[in-house]
This record gives structure tokens, C-alpha cells and sequence, in this order.
């Protein structure tokens, strides 16, 4: 039986710590943080994940703003709309929800939000910043691993740790905190060969590829510690599921993390943390 990491009981216990610290605040510093999330269309998963966000702030004190726009809004309108909040001296963190329409650059929009306000860690320079191991945000999905996989107790040093996905925002920022932990890491992605072999030899493995329980119990070595970022509904039963077959895998890692209520609750409460640093960074 392998231990599963709770990322739900994580996040209740690091966000009731940070609301207790909050509370301190408008004593310290006159006033709570202030996030801004722009939500640009309806789309559900995005309007789920903006929920999810609100709903922490209210968990943790901080106030939350929700900026609604249309489908149609202009590249250039959203841009204007981010420099106003980057002069707005109330707001602390600016998050723009993605995907974005396809005729706003999200490249553009990312660049557009000020370094000191980019909760999500997604601003060039905090990216070169972590990648040359100096002071930055870091992206909230990886930051949320490592936690996850500390508070487990796992060691990282010297293991062998295979992530699957090589994206901005997970694959490759959680790969070089692997490597910050001194993991010895391989990146996979879709051109991999043998991905079956690499993937049987790693001690710990990191999946972020968005396909549901793509990783099966053949994929997995004996006692690996398994992390699960995907989201994906179950085409068979249309609830929610993760990247790997659970099921199948559970019995054979040491250690694993569950969809739902695994990275998800870390990935919003490494938010709440990066809110709360980028607003104390101010004063
Ligand atoms: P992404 O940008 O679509 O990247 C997916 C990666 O998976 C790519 O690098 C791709 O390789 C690789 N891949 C795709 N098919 C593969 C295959 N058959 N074999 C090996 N590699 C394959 O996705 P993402 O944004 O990183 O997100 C990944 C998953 O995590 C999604 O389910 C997403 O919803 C979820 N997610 C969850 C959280 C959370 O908080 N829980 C946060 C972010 C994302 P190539 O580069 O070669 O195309």
C-alpha cells in the first residue's frame, strides 16, 4: 500500500498557517493583499479554476478581485487593462487566467504583467530568475510538488526522477526544482522512445501530459514515488482523473498523489503564498 500524498489536508493545514499570518497584517501593514484574476470568456474549466481561486482568497483573507471580460476583448484592451492594474498601488498580484482566445498572445499578455506582480511566476525574468537559481516567484504547480513531496518525507538527492511534459508552466520548472533538490533528472515528452523502460527506472516520477491514466502499472517501477498533475475527465465514467491508472499504480508505488485532491489544492495555496510574498515584497 503505497502512503498518498493528501494535497487537500496539505492545503488546509499551509492555509490556515498563512490566515493566521494575514490576519496580522492590516496591523503591520494597513491592509490585506490584493489579488486580481482576469477571466477573458466563459470557459468552464477556466470559470472552475477562477471559482477555486476565489475561493481560497476567502479562506485565507486576502482580497480578491474578479475581472470579467468578454471573448471579444481586444488584445490591446487587455494589455491597457493589466498596465492600469500594474499602476494600481491596492493591487499586489495580477493573474490572468489561461488559455486565453486565440487572437490575444498570451507570450504578450504574460510579459505585460509586472515581474513584481506575476503571482503565477510565469514573467520572463522570474523564469530566467530560476533557471540562474536567484530570487523569484516560482510557478505554483511545481512549487506545490516539491512541498507535497517534503512534507512525505521523500529524500530527492541523488534520485533518479523522470518527469513526463515539457511544459512552461509544469514540466520543465518542476524538472529544474528537481534538479535544485539535486535529483538526477530526465525530461520525457511526446517524441520519447522507450517510454515505458525510462519511465520503470525512475525512483520518482512526475506526470504532466493531460491524457487520462496514460501511465499503467507496466510504466512503473517498484516503490516509485509518483506525482499526478494531470486533469482530465475519465472518458469512460466522465469524472475526474489524472494522468495516471490509480488504480493500477497505487500497489505499486511507495508513494502517490490522487486526482482530484492531489497537485490541485497545492497549485491554488502556492498562489495564496505567492500573494502573500509579492505583497510583503512591497512594503
Ligand atoms: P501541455 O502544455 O499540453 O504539455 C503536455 C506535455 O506532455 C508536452 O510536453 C507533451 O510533449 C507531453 N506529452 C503529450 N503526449 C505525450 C505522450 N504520449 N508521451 C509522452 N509525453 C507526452 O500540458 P501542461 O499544461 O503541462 O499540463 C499537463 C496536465 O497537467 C494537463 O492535464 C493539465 O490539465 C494538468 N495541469 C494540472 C495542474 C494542477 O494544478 N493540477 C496545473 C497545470 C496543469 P511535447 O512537448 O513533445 O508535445
Amino acid at each position: 500500500m503505497a502512503t498518498i500524498i493528501s494535497g487537500k489536508e496539505l492545503s488546509a493545514k499551509l492555509k490556515a498557517a498563512l490566515a493566521e499570518e494575514v490576519k496580522t497584517f492590516p496591523a503591520r501593514y494597513g491592509r490585506v493583499p490584493h489579488l486580481v484574476v482576469i477571466l477573458v470568456g466563459e470557459d468552464p474549466g477556466s470559470v472552475s479554476y477562477v471559482t477555486g481561486k476565489a475561493k481560497a482568497c476567502e479562506a485565507v483573507g486576502i482580497r480578491n478581485t474578479t475581472l470579467r471580460r468578454s471573448v471579444d476583448i481586444t488584445e490591446e484592451e487587455l494589455l491597457s487593462l493589466i498596465r492600469d492594474l500594474n499602476a494600481d498601488p491596492e493591487v499586489d498580484g495580477i493573474l490572468v487566467q489561461l488559455p486565453l482566445p486565440r487572437h490575444i498572445s498570451e507570450a504578450k499578455v504574460i510579459e505585460t504583467i509586472s515581474r513584481e506582480k506575476d503571482v503565477d511566476g510565469f514573467h520572463p525574468l522570474n523564469v530566467a530568475a530560476l533557471w540562474q537559481k536567484q530570487p523569484c516567484v516560482l510557478p505554483c504547480t511545481p512549487k506545490g510538488i516539491i512541498k507535497m513531496l517534503k512534507e512525505a518525507g521523500v529524500s530527492l538527492a541523488g534520485k533518479r526522477a523522470v518527469v513526463i511534459g515539457r511544459s512552461n508552466i509544469v514540466g520543465l520548472p518542476v524538472a529544474k526544482l528537481l534538479l535544485d533538490e539535486n535529483a538526477t533528472v530526465t525530461i520525457a515528452h511526446s517524441r520519447t522512445q522507450n517510454l515505458a523502460e525510462l519511465t520503470r527506472s525512475a525512483e520518482i516520477l512526475v506526470v504532466a501530459i493531460g491524457r487520462p491514466k496514460f501511465v499503467t502499472a507496466d510504466m512503473v517501477g517498484e516503490g516509485a514515488v509518483v506525482i499526478d498533475v494531470g486533469v482530465n475527465r475519465d472518458p469512460e465514467t466522465g469524472k475526474l482523473c489524472g494522468d495516471v491508472d490509480y488504480a493500477a499504480v497505487e500497489p505499486k508505488a511507495s508513494v502517490i498523489t490522487p486526482v482530484p485532491g492531489g497537485v490541485g489544492p497545492m497549485t491554488i495555496t502556492c498562489l495564496m503564498e505567492n500573494t502573500v510574498e509579492c505583497f510583503k515584497a512591497r512594503f
